[in-house]
Formats: C-alpha cells, sequence, structure tokens
C-alpha cells in the first residue's frame, strides 16, 4: 500500500482546470485505486458531478455496504480528494455525512503519486548502480546482500546457512532503467 499523499489546500487557488474533465482521465481513477484503494473507484465516479450525497445513498446507488464506502470516504478525504459536511438527520436522531468530490486535486495526486514512484526506483537504481556485480543471493532466496555484507557473514545465508551465490544485476538495472522510462513518459 502506498502512502497516503495529502494535496496541499494553497494549490486551489491557482488550478484553473476545467473539473468535470479532470477526474475523466483513466490515470486518475488508476491513482485512486493505487492511493486509496479499488473500492474507491466505483465511488469517484459515482460522485462525478454531484454535490452534497450522503454515505448511505452513495453506498445504495453502487451496491456496497455503508462501512467499507465510508472507509474508502475518509480515506479520499486524508488524501484531500472529497469535502464533507455533517448533518443531525432529524427523524432519525443520528449524524448524516454529505460528500462531494474535490476533482481540482485529482491532477496533484497523480503527479505527486508519479513522483515519489520515480524517486523510489531511482533510489533503487542508484543502489544497483553502485554496487553492479556486487549482490550475494541465497539460492532459496532468503536475502540479497550487498558484497560487504555478505562478506561479513562469510557468505553464509542468516536464514538457512547456504552458501550466499553472486548475483549479476544487470537485469534488474536494466528493469529499473525502463520502469523509470515507463513511468517518465506517462502524462
Ligand atoms: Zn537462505
Amino acid at each position: 500500500m502506498m502512502q497516503v499523499l495529502k494535496a496541499p489546500k494553497m494549490h486551489m487557488a491557482n488550478r484553473p482546470r476545467p473539473l468535470a474533465t479532470a477526474i475523466r482521465k483513466s490515470s486518475h481513477l488508476q491513482t485512486v485505486a493505487e492511493v486509496v484503494g479499488q473500492e474507491a473507484v466505483p465511488i469517484v465516479q459515482y460522485l462525478k458531478g454531484k454535490k452534497n450525497i450522503s454515505e448511505f445513498k452513495i453506498a445504495e446507488s453502487i451496491k456496497a455496504e455503508v462501512n467499507s464506502v465510508r472507509k474508502m470516504l475518509y480515506a479520499m478525504q486524508t488524501s484531500n480528494l472529497v469535502s464533507y459536511y455533517r448533518k443531525k438527520d432529524r427523524q432519525k436522531g443520528w449524524y448524516i455525512s454529505y460528500w462531494t468530490l474535490k476533482p481540482e486535486n485529482f491532477d496533484y495526486l497523480a503527479l505527486a503519486t508519479k513522483q515519489q514512484k520515480l524517486q523510489q526506483f531511482k533510489e533503487r537504481l542508484h543502489k544497483e548502480e553502485t554496487n553492479e556485480g556486487l549482490f550475494y543471493i541465497c539460492p532459496t532466496l532468503c536475502v540479497r546482500l550487498e558484497f560487504e555484507k555478505a562478506a561479513e557473514i562469510s557468505f553464509k545465508c542468516p536464514e538457512c546457512g547456504s552458501t550466499l551465490q553472486h548475483q549479476d544485476n544487470i537485469k534488474t538495472i536494466e528493469q529499473l532503467r525502463q520502469k523509470i522510462g515507463e513511468i517518465e513518459s506517462k502524462k
């Protein structure tokens, strides 16, 4: 699970994006699925273009349990993708929350998620490149260590005692470079 990212509120003022188009991009739904969870996607699709919808109505409309809908809505709120207000229901006597999407923040979340991923892959690539040809791995895949750490334990796997084997990491480096290229070219 990815770390939840918060979109700063100050970005809203200088973001004159057409709201309706902002969430239509499939990459935005993908980001929601990655950051919040797959179950949040139908909620976003349902809330598009609507305002102040109660969690009960959302749950009924997308045929989901109200508790799981509520959980997703609060997770989305943590990423600043929705706003809500609570109102006491006079008949039932309890509070109901009414939800509205904040479409202008989906772009920010998508961008922040992309940057975070890129950074992680670049850090990983850097580690692989600076240790090129210096990785040792347990034949049953318990551990993968850099030369110095492997040497410290005399090339014996701390988990199962097998002798660590030298691993060529050229392929890993190539895969990471390819992955970084893919993310960078994605809009
Ligand atoms: Zn092992």
